[in-house]
C-alpha cells in the first residue's frame, strides 16, 4: 500500500520535492506556514493541510524542509508540533540543513516518542529538487533507511546512508564548505578574466573541460557573467551553513583556514543587504574588493 506523507515546509526546495512525491504516487499532505504554497501543492494533486496536526494525522512518513535549527526544533517540539500529534511508528525525515548536534538531540527526542528519525539533508539546489535528482546524505538506522527507500528515490538520485543520527548533517556541513570555496574561487577567476578583457564565455567553456571544471562552474558561471543572482540558494542560508561548519570544525579541533576566510566573505555579502541573492552573488563582494563595482 502506498505511503501517506506529511510534508512540512513548502519553500524553494520543499514544494518541488513534494510535487515529485505526488508524481511518484504517494498521498502527500503539505503544510506551509504561509498557506498559499500548500494551495499550490493541492493544484498539483497533493492535499493542503491547515495545521501540522492535520498534516501528520495518520501519516506514515513526516518530512520537514525548513531553514534552520530553531525552525526544525519549533515544528518538531512546539506545542502544536509534530511530536504532539504524530503517531508512534512514523518515520521522520528531516531534509533541512541544520547543526549536527541539534539533529542528534532532536532525533533522540523523536525516538523517545516512538518516531523513527533520519537526518537527510540534500544537495543539488532548486534544479535538483525540480528534477528529482538530489544527493541525499542520511544519518540514522539502516532498517529505517531501507524502509523509506521509495520516498528517497522519488526526490533523489544519489542517496547514501553515511552513519548514525547526526552524520547526514556532518556530511552536509562538509558539502557546504566545498561549495562555498568553489564559488569564491570561481568568482575570483571571473573578475580576473574580465580585468584582462578575455572573452569569458569561451574561457569558462574551456576551463569547464579541464581539472578546473565543476558543477559549480557549470551552474554558477553564467550567472556571474550575466550578473543574474535570483535564488536558487539564498546567501543568507549559506551564511547559516558556514556558521554550522566553522562551529563544528572548532568543536572537533580542526582548522579550516580557507573555509573561515570564505565564511567571512559570505557574512560580509549578507551584511551588505545581499542575503536574498543566490549564493553565486558572493561574486558582488569579490568585485568590490578589486574596486570593480
Ligand atoms: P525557503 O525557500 O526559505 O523555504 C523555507 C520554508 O520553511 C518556507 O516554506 C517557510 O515558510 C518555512 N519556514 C521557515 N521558518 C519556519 C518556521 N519557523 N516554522 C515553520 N515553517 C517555517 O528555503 P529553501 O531554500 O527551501 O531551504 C530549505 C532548507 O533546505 C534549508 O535548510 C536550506 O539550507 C536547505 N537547502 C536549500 C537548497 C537550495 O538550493 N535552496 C539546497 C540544499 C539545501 P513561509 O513560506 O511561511 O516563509
Amino acid at each position: 500500500m502506498s505511503k501517506t506523507i506529511a510534508f512540512i515546509g513548502l519553500g524553494i526546495m520543499g514544494l518541488p520535492m513534494a510535487k515529485n512525491l505526488v508524481g511518484a504516487g504517494f498521498t502527500v499532505r503539505g503544510y506551509n506556514r504561509s498557506p498559499e504554497k500548500a494551495a499550490e501543492l493541492a493544484k498539483a494533486g497533493g492535499q493542503a493541510a491547515g495545521t501540522i496536526a492535520e498534516a501528520v494525522d495518520g501519516a506514515d512518513v513526516i518530512i520537514t524542509m525548513v531553514p534552520d535549527s530553531p525552525d526544525v526544533e519549533d515544528v518538531l517540539t512546539g506545542e502544536d508540533g509534530i511530536l504532539a500529534h504524530a503517531e508512534a511508528g512514523a518515520y521522520w525525515i528531516d531534509n533541512s540543513t541544520i547543526r549536527p548536534d541539534v539533529a542528534k538531540s532532536l532525533s533522540d527526542q523523536a525516538a523517545e516518542k516512538g518516531l523513527k528519525p533520519l537526518d537527510a539533508p540534500v544537495s543539488g539546489g532548486e534544479a535538483g529538487a525540480i528534477n528529482g535528482a538530489l544527493s541525499i546524505m542520511v544519518g540514522g538506522a539502516q532498517a529505517d533507511f531501507d524502509a523509506v527507500a521509495d520516498v528517497f528515490d522519488a526526490v533523489g538520485k544519489t542517496i547514501v546512508l553515511v552513519g548514525p543520527s547526526g552524520s547526514g548533517q556532518t556530511v552536509k556541513a562538509a558539502n557546504q564548505l566545498i561549495v562555498a570555496g568553489n564559488i569564491e574561487l570561481l568568482a575570483e577567476a571571473v573578475v580576473f578574466l574580465e580585468a584582462y578583457g578575455v572573452e569569458t564565455t569561451s574561457a569558462l567553456q574551456v576551463l569547464g573541460g579541464g581539472l578546473a571544471g565543476s558543477k559549480v562552474l557549470e551552474q554558477k558561471g553564467q550567472k556571474m557573467l550575466d550578473r543574474s543572482f535570483d535564488p536558487g540558494f539564498r546567501l543568507a542560508l549559506h551564511h547559516k551553513d558556514m556558521g554550522i561548519v566553522t562551529a563544528a570544525a572548532r568543536e572537533a579541533g580542526v582548522a579550516i583556514p580557507l573555509g573561515s576566510a570564505v565564511a567571512q566573505l559570505v557574512a560580509s555579502t549578507v551584511q551588505q543587504g545581499n542575503g536574498g541573492l543566490d549564493h553565486s552573488g558572493l561574486f558582488t563582494v569579490v568585485e568590490q574588493l578589486s574596486g570593480k563595482k
